[in-house]
């Protein structure tokens, strides 16, 4: 993160008028530099959210990563350390999630079973 690329990355894109502002500007410091867009070799679960393009700034040398927003999902735009973890974490609150409504579910269903059968 530097003064050339970008002092702080984006966690979400609230709505698609905020991600196309980013986006002109991203589009800008691609063509006119700094920033490179550039292949990953890094690793990334294929999921949701996983970034679709890489871009490296030559003056602090970090690589950020871009996953766009799509219908519910909110996008980012992170350095990519970031990114891996900021993702990790939405994957994990996501399982914990489907298990919370899986127990609630059946909680319901013993409930509504221990009434039919008195
Ligand atoms: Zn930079």
């Amino acid at each position: 993160m530097c003064g050339d690329c970008y002092h702080r990355g984006f966690f979400v894109f609230p709505t698609y008028w905020k991600f196309d502002t980013f986006a002109e500007e991203l589009q800008q410091k691609v063509t006119y530099g700094p920033l490179q867009a550039v292949a990953c070799a890094a690793n990334f679960p294929d999921s949701i959210g996983k970034p679709e393009a890489f871009y490296r700034c030559p003056s602090c040398r970090e690589t950020w990563a871009l996953s766009s927003p799509d219908n519910a999902w909110r996008g980012y735009f992170l350095p990519m350390h970031m990114a891996k973890t900021y993702l990790r974490d939405t994957q994990r609150k996501a399982f914990i999630r489907g298990i919370i409504r899986k127990i609630l579910l059946l909680a319901i269903a013993a409930y509504l079973f221990w009434k039919w059968l008195h």
